[in-house]
């Protein structure tokens, strides 16, 4: 006979208990959406609340992955209890897994020969939310919410900095990394998707490689323009001018540098009342999203109920005008809640 399916409760009070597997199954919930999710959104709340939550984003292949491997491996000795949920919106298949004692972040990076209870203080787990729309916003919230009540600290959230969505994700996060790497035109391309106004520490990564200090230099004069035109106002911290670290992950140097960054930046937070509106900027991102999925998806309703279907027919007649179905549309959704 199947065993009954565990209820969130039940896997929650047994994650709380440091079961791996049920913190594991209640992030595949958190992954699928739907009931079983806003169930956990109402549990995760009480005892969360007090992890550092650290975005590292960047172009795919800057080495995102193979620094934060670095990371956990860095904070798990130091005895932090790091977590990291890696975000891809496009491979279901690739992320973090511990395998006994190696740490793997992606199918492109190597493996990391770890100390068994190195594993043990860890917690790896990518997310790919393809299948519904607006998951992404909805979930990333709701997972970093869970570590932080198990008691990881901090969750570091990986995400590949292309579309609004993961700027969001990393913007909402205590301190946002940006990770750049040389000959791609990445500082520019940064400047462009937003990411410059997020970071709170930029990291060129492949400093191995030639053309590490052009990237340097071209994030220098960036920021200098930006602090010209009085925009570097980050959300906490009043004046507050992001260092750049040069970093090797593939080979192991500097990742304690970018640590140190990250440190002191939550230390300028905490001297003044950053972490505060991190934290409420961080919410009031989550509601947003939450709010703009639940009205995506009374529109589609909407959209196909019969009065939906009946005016987009008179329309298609030149009875109506779209502008005014849509008002007439809304009039009704407004009218329902
Ligand atoms: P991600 O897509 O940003 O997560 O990038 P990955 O961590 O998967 O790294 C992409 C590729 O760049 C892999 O082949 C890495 O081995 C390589 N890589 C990562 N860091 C460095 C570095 O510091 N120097 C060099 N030369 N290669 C690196």
């Amino acid at each position: 006979m199947a065993r009954p399916r565990p209820s969130v409760d039940e896997l929650y009070t047994a994650a709380r208990a440091g079961n791996r597997r049920a913190l594991g199954r209640l992030l595949t919930r958190v992954e699928r959406g739907g009931a079983d999710a806003e169930m956990i959104g109402e549990l995760a709340d009480p005892d969360a609340g007090s992890a550092h939550i650290v975005g590292i984003t960047g172009a795919p292949g800057a080495g995102k992955s193979t620094l934060t491997g670095r990371l956990v491996v860095l904070l798990a000795q130091a005895g932090r209890r790091p977590a990291v949920l890696a975000v891809d919106p496009s491979s279901p298949l690739t992320g973090g897994a511990i395998l006994g004692d190696r740490i793997r972040m992606s199918d492109t990076t190597e493996d990391l020969t770890v100390a068994p209870e190195v594993g043990d203080r860890t917690f790896i787990r990518s997310m790919a939310t393809r299948g519904h729309s607006g998951g992404l916003a909805l979930a990333v919230p709701l997972a970093v919410r869970l570590f932080d009540a198990m008691g990881y600290d901090p969750v570091i959230v990986e995400t590949v900095g292309v579309g609004q969505v993961e700027v969001d994700v990393v913007a909402a996060a205590d301190t946002a990394v940006v990770v750049m790497t040389p000959g791609m035109g990445d500082a520019v391309q940064a400047n462009k998707a937003g990411l410059l106004e997020v970071a709170d520490v930029f990291v060129v990564n492949k400093a191995d490689r030639p053309g590490a200090d052009d990237v340097r230099r071209d994030l220098e004069l960036m920021l200098d323009l930006s602090h010209l035109t009085g925009q570097d106002d980050r959300e906490g911290v009043a004046g507050y001018r992001p260092p750049i670290v040069m970093c090797s992950a593939l080979e192991g140097m500097g990742e304690a540098e970018v640590w140190a960054a990250v440190a002191a930046h939550l230390a300028e937070l905490e001297a003044g009342d950053g972490r505060r509106r991190r934290r409420h900027h961080r919410i009031e991102t989550e509601i947003r999203a939450r709010l703009t999925q639940t009205l995506a998806s009374r529109v589609e309703e909407a959209m196909h109920s019969e009065m939906g279907n009946e005016l987009v027919a008179r329309v298609e007649e030149g009875a109506l005008s779209p502008t005014a179905a849509s008002a007439k549309l809304l009039e009704r959704l407004l009218h329902d809640t």
